[in-house]
C-alpha cells in the first residue's frame, strides 16, 4: 500500500510534528550554512518526459512545469530547453538561469517516457524510481550552486519526489567542522494553485526519507562514538516526545532473563551490553503487537576469528538492523499508524578480550537448545537468538528481524536488494509489494530443511552457528534463527549487502551507509494495518479498507486510479492466477477436480477470508479488494472463483456479521487459510428463487435443534467442514419463521446427496445436503430465532458483489482469449483483428465489461462506506453476468471452429459464464430487486 492511502487519516497535528521531525536534520545543517549563502537564492526543480531512445523527441513538460512555463516564462523555458540540445534523459538535468525573477535557477530533470510504470521483471515501479532520481539530481545540482531554498514539484507522485529530494541532499558531515560542511538547502514542495497538489503525499515521503537518513546517520557514526550505551542514549533522545516509549535494560536484566547467547557475544568487550525495548501503541492496547528485532552490534571485530582489515572498516554499521528499526519506529509513530509495535534491540560489541567467546565454546539457551560457536565472527545470529525467544512474551502478531549477517548476499545480489527469508507467503507478498513501491527492493531466499540439517547435524550439540557444507551462509543463518523462533509468522531480512553504497547504486543515495531497508520496512508495516478514522471502524483493517473509505466514486474509474494497495493486490492475484490456475483450469473442468492445492495456496495469500478481521485469521481488507481479487482468480479459473466466493461471502460473511464470539472462534478461525471451506444452504428442491418458502424444519428439543429436510444445489457441499443452513422454526410466520443454523459436517443425521454433473464450474462441487433428525446444539443457532431470512438476504446482497466479480473474471478471460486469437488468426491475407466486424465485437465486449466493472466497484465501495447497496449489488450482478455470457458467446464467434472445441478455453468460459445468471438470484430476480428499488426511489 502506498502512504498516499494513509494521507487522509493523518490529522493536521500529526502532520505538523511529522514535518518538524522529518526536517530536523536538514534545518540543522541549513542554519549553519545559510549564513554564508545568498539568502535570496531560490531554485526550482521541474520535470520533462522524453523517449530516451529517440534523440529527436522534443519532450513534454510535466503539468506543473508546463503551467510554470506558460504562466511565468511565456514559453521561454521550453524554448531554451529545446535549444540546449536533446531532452535530458532519465537522471539528467539541465539548469536554466534567470528565466524570471522568482527563481534564480531552474533545474529541468528528465523523467524518461511518460508511459513508465510497474515493471514485472524489475519488480519495481519504474515511474516512481524515475521521480526519486529526478528530484534528487535536480536538488543536488542546485545544491552545488548553494541555492538556499529549493522548491520541488511533485512530478505526479509527491511521495516519491519528497523521498528523492530529501535523501539526495543528505550528507554525512556531522563530524566536519561547520565551515567545511557542504551546503544543505531548505526544501519545499512547489505547486501551482490551479493544479492538484498532494501535499500530504509529500509529507509522507518526507517522513520515510528522513527515517532512512536517520538510519544512515546512526550507521555512519564511528563505533568509538556509538557504543551500546551511547546508542541507547541517542535513541532515548531521538524518540523523546515521539510517542515511542524506550526501556533501557542492562546486563543484570539480561542475566535474569537467561540471555546466554547475547551475553556470550558481548563478553569480549568492556563496553556493557544493553537491551533496548521500544513500545508504540497505535491501536487498542489489547491488540497483539508486531515485533521488530534489530541486530545492534555497534562494532564487530569478528572476535577471536578476527575479520580482515577491509571488512573491519565497515563494522561500525553492524548495527544496521537496530538503526533501521529505531528509524522505522519513529516514522510509524509520527504517521500515527494504527498498529502496536514492540521493538527489541540487543546492543553489544563483538571484541577480542580475555573473556571473549572462543571457537568450539558451547552454550545453552533458554529454550534448552545447545549451540556450538564454531566461528566467533558469525556472531550476528547468536546476538539475535535471545531477542527471538524473548519475543514470545508478547504473543506477537508476527516477528520481523533486520540484521546484517552474511556477505553471501553480496555475491548473489550485489547491492541491489536485501535478502528475505520467511515462513509466511503473506508476509513475503506484503514486503515485496512494499519494496515495489519504495524502490528499495527485496528478494526471497529459501528457508528449506536442507539448511536446517546443515546446522543441526552435529552429534554433540543441537545447533552450530556455522554448520556443514560450503557457502549458503545467509540461508544457514536463517535456518539457525528459525530454531529459536516462537511459533507464528516470521520474516528475517539479511541486509548486509545493502548496508553501504558506493554512490552509484541509486543517484539519490550518496556514497556511504545507505540506511536500507528502512523505507520498505515502514511501507510494509503501513500495508499491514491502517485504521479508518472516517468510518469509525475499530478493527485492524488493511490499506484497502482505508482506501475504500476515502476514495470517492469519481475515482473508481479505473484500476490505475485506485490506491496502490488495490493495484498491488490485483497484481498478486493475477500472477497467482497466471501461474497456478490458468495452466490447470481445463484439467479441473475435464476431471471435475476440486483444486485443493490451489485453494490452500489462496488461503495462504489471504484470499479465502479477504474481509474477515485479522483477529479471526482473516486478511482484514475491504470489499473492493475482495471484488478485485475475486475477478482475478475467476479470470484464471471460474471454479476456484466460486469456491472462494462461497467461503468468503456466503459462509464467513453471515458468521462474522451475525455470529457470537464463541461461534466465530469455532467456525471462522479454521476456515480462513484454505485448508477448510464452508457452504451456504438456502435452496431446496421445491424453492430456489422463492427463498422464503423453506420446507426444511428445525425443532427445539431440549438443548438441541433437530433439523429435517433437504437442501439442494449446495456449492462446496462435498468439501465443506460446516454449513450455514436455513430452516423453518415457525411455519405460521412464513419467511419470518426461518432461522439460520451452523451445522458441522460430522453431525449425525447429516448426509450428502449425489454430486451434480454440471454444465460449467465443474471444479467445484454441487450437491444436496440431507438432514434426517439431525440434532445440533442450541448454541449453533446463528443470530436470533426468526432472523434467518434477513440473514440470508443480507448475505446474498454482499454475495452478489462476489458473483458479479466472478462474472467479470470470466468475461475478461473471454475477451483476452478473443483478442489473442484475433491477432494470430489470418483470414483473407491479414489478421482477423483488422476486420471491422471483429473489432466491433471486441469493442462491445470491452465496453460491457468496463461498465459492469464500474457498477461492481461502486456496489463494493457503497458496502465499504456502510451505505445501502442492495440495488447496486443487484445491478452489478445483472450487468456483469450478462456481460460475461455475452463476452463468452462472442469469444466463441471470434474463434470460429476453434471456439467450439475444448482445445481452446473459449467453450469453457461459455459454460462457466452461464451459471452467473442463475445462482445467488437469477437475472429475473435481480430485475425485480432493481425495479422495486427504483420505483420506490422515484415514487417517494
Ligand atoms: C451450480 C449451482 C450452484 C448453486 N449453489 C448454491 C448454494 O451454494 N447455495 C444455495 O442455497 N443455492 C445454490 N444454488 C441454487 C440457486 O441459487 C438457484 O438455482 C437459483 O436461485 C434459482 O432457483 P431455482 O433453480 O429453484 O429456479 P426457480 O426459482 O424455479 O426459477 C426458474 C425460472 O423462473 C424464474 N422466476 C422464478 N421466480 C420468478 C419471479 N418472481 N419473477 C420472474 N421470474 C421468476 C427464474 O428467474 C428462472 O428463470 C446453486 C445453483 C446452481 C445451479
Amino acid at each position: 500500500m502506498s502512504f498516499r492511502a494513509l494521507k487522509q487519516i493523518l490529522r493536521p497535528s500529526s502532520l505538523k510534528s511529522l514535518q518538524y521531525q522529518a526536517s530536523r536534520y536538514i534545518q540543522h545543517n541549513g542554519k549553519i550554512t545559510e549564513q554564508c549563502s545568498n539568502p535570496a537564492s531560490r531554485g526550482l526543480v521541474l520535470g520533462v518526459y522524453a523517449d530516451e531512445n529517440d534523440r529527436l523527441d522534443i519532450g513534454v513538460l510535466t503539468p506543473t512545469a508546463a503551467k510554470y512555463n506558460e504562466s511565468y516564462t511565456s514559453g521561454r523555458l521550453l524554448e531554451l530547453l529545446r535549444l540546449a540540445g536533446p531532452m535530458p534523459k532519465r537522471g539528467e538535468v539541465r539548469i536554466l538561469y534567470n528565466l524570471e525573477p522568482t527563481y534564480s535557477a531552474v533545474a529541468v530533470c528528465g523523467l524518461g517516457s511518460e508511459c513508465l510504470g510497474y515493471d514485472d521483471v524489475e519488480k519495481m515501479d519504474i515511474s516512481k524510481e524515475a521521480i526519486r532520481i529526478a528530484a534528487a539530481r535536480g536538488c543536488q545540482e542546485l545544491q552545488q550552486l548553494e541555492t538556499s531554498r529549493i522548491y520541488v514539484e511533485d512530478f505526479g507522485h509527491a511521495e516519491s519526489a519528497a523521498e528523492g529530494a530529501h535523501m539526495g541532499l543528505w550528507v554525512n558531515q556531522e563530524l566536519r567542522s561547520p565551515d567545511q560542511r557542504k551546503f544543505v538547502p531548505q526544501l519545499q514542495l512547489y505547486y501551482e494553485p490551479e493544479l492538484p497538489c498532494d501535499s500530504n503525499g509529500w509529507r509522507i515521503g518526507l517522513a520515510k526519507a528522513e527515517a532512512q537518513n536517520l538510519a544512515r546517520q546512526l550507521q555512519e557514526t564511528p563505533s568509538n562514538l556509538m557504543t551500546p550505551t551511547t546508542f541507547a542514549q541517542n535513541v532515548v533522545q531521538i524518540l523523546c516526545n515521539s510517542g515511542v516509549n524506550v526501556e533501557v535494560k542492562v546486563r543484570g536484566w539480561a542475566e535474569n532473563e537467561e540471555m546466554t547467547s547475547f551475553l556470550t557475544v558481548a563478553k569480549g568487550s568492556c563496553e556493557p551490553p544493553i537491551f533496548l525495548e521500544l513500545s508504540y501503541y497505535g491501536t487498542d492496547m489489547k491488540e497483539r503487537p508486531i515485533i521488530l528485532i534489530g541486530q545492534g552490534n555497534t562494532f564487530d571485530s569478528g572476535g577471536i576469528c578476527l575479520k580482515p582489515i577491509e571488512a573491519l572498516t565497515d563494522m561500525r554499521a553492524d548495527m544496521t538492523g537496530a538503526a533501521c528499526v529505531v528509524a522505522a519506529s519513529r516514522a510509524i509513530a509520527a504517521l500515527k499508524l494504527p498498529v502496536n509495535i514492540r521493538a527489541l534491540i540487543p546492543l553489544c560489541e563483538n571484541m577480542i578480550g580475555c573473556n571473549a567467546m572462543k571457537p568450539g565454546d558451547v552454550i545453552t539457551v533458554k529454550n534448552g537448545k545447545s549451540i556450538e560457536i564454531v566461528k566467533t565472527s558469525n556472531e550476528a545470529p547468536l546476538a539475535l537468538v535471545d531477542a527471538l525467544l524473548y519475543a514470545e512474551h508478547f504473543g506477537p502478531k508476527y516477528i520481523v528481524d533486520v540484521s546484517t549477517i552474511s556477505k553471501a548476499t553480496i555475491e548473489s545480489f550485489g547491492k541491489v536488494c536485501a535478502a528475505v527469508f520467511t515462513n509466511s507467503e503473506d508476509l513475503w507478498q506484503r514486503i515485496q509489494n512494499a519494496s515495489i513501491h519504495t524502490g528499495d527492493r527485496v528478494w526471497r531466499l529459501p528457508l528449506w530443511d536442507y539448511y536446517t540439517q546443515q546446522i543441526c547435524s552435529a552429534e554433540h550439540v543441537d545447533v552450530q552457528n556455522m554448520g556443514l557444507g560450503e557457502g549458503a551462509n545467509s540461508c544457514k543463518a536463517a535456518a539457525f534463527l528459525r530454531e529459536f523462533l516462537p511459533c507464528g509468522k516470521w520474516m528475517h531480512i539479511d541486509a548486509l549487502n545493502v548496508m553501504k553504497t558506493k554512490g552509484t547504486d541509486f543517484p539519490y543515495i550518496r556514497r556511504g551507509m545507505a540506511g536500507r531497508p528502512t523505507r520498505t520496512l515502514i511501507e510494509f508495516i503501513a500495508q499491514s494495518v491502517v485504521q479508518c478514522s472516517d468510518c469509525g471502524s475499530t478493527s485492524t483493517p488493511k490499506m484497502g479498507h482505508r482506501s475504500s473509505c476515502t476514495i470517492s466514486s469519481r475515482l473508481i474509474a479505473s484500476l490505475s486510479a485506485l490506491p496502490d494497495t488495490h493495484q498491488m493486490l490485483q497484481k498478486t492475484c493475477r500472477d497467482f492466477a497466471d501461474n497456478e490456475l490458468v495452466p490447470n483450469a481445463a484439467r479441473f473442468d475435464r476431471e471435475h477436480l476440486y483444486p485443493a492445492e490451489q485453494i490452500r495456496k489462496m488461503g495462504e495469500l489471504g484470499l479465502m477470508a479477504v474481509s474477515v478481521k485479522e483477529d479471526y485469521g482473516g486478511t482484514g481488507l475491504d470489499y473492493l479488494a475482495y471484488a478485485i481479487a475475486m475477478e482475478e482468480i475467476s479470470r484464471g479459473c471460474a471454479s476456484a472463483g466460486v469456491i472462494m466466493s462461497v467461503n468468503n461471502s456466503l459462509y464467513l460473511g453471515p458468521l462474522t456479521h451475525f455470529g457470537n464470539e464463541e461461534q466465530k472462534q469455532k467456525f471462522v478461525v479454521d476456515y480462513t487459510d484454505g485448508t477448510r471451506v464452508g457452504c451456504f444452504a438456502l435452496s431446496e428442491p421445491g424453492n430456489g428463487s422463492d427463498a422464503g418458502a423453506a420446507s426444511t424444519t428445525a425443532a427445539l428439543k431440549g438443548d438441541h435443534w433437530v433439523l429435517n429436510g433437504t437442501k439442494c444445489w449446495i456449492t462446496n457441499g462435498y468439501e465443506a467442514g460446516a454449513a450455514v443452513v436455513f430452516a423453518t422454526t415457525d411455519k405460521s410466520l412464513k419467511h419470518k419463521g426461518i432461522s439460520a443454523f451452523i451445522v458441522p459436517k460430522d453431525t449425525a443425521g447429516f448426509s450428502l446427496g449425489k454430486k451434480e454433473d454440471k454444465l460449467g464450474i465443474r471444479g467445484s462441487s454441487t450437491c444436496s445436503l440431507i438432514f434426517e433428525d439431525c440434532a445440533i446444539p442450541k448454541a449453533n443457532l446463528l443470530g436470533e430465532p426468526g432472523f434467518g431470512f434477513k440473514i440470508a438476504m443480507q448475505t446474498l446482497d454482499a454475495g452478489r458483489i462476489g458473483i458479479a466479480s466472478q462474472a467479470l473474471g470470466i468475461g475478461q478471460a473471454s475477451l483476452e482469449c478473443a483478442v489473442d486469437y484475433a491477432n494470430k488468426r489470418i483470414a483473407f491475407g491479414k489478421p482477423i483483428s483488422k476486420l471491422q466486424a471483429i473489432q466491433t465485437k471486441i469493442a462491445d465486449m470491452s465496453t460491457r465489461l468496463e461498465s459492469a466493472r464500474l457498477l461492481t466497484w461502486r456496489a463494493a465501495w457503497l458496502k465499504d462506506s456502510k451505505k445501502p447497496f442492495t440495488k447496486e449489488a443487484a445491478q452489478a450482478k445483472l450487468a456483469a453476468s450478462e456481460a460475461a455470457t455475452y463476452c463468452a458467446h462472442q469469444a466463441i464467434q471470434v474463434l470460429g471452429g476453434m471456439g467450439y472445441v475444448s482445445d481452446m478455453p473459449a467453450e469453457r468460459h461459455y459454460r462457466d459464464a452461464r451459471i452467473t445468471e442463475i445462482y445467488e438470484g437469477t437475472s429475473e430476480i435481480q430485475r425485480l430487486v432493481i425495479a422495486g428499488a427504483v420505483i420506490k426511489e422515484l415514487t417517494a
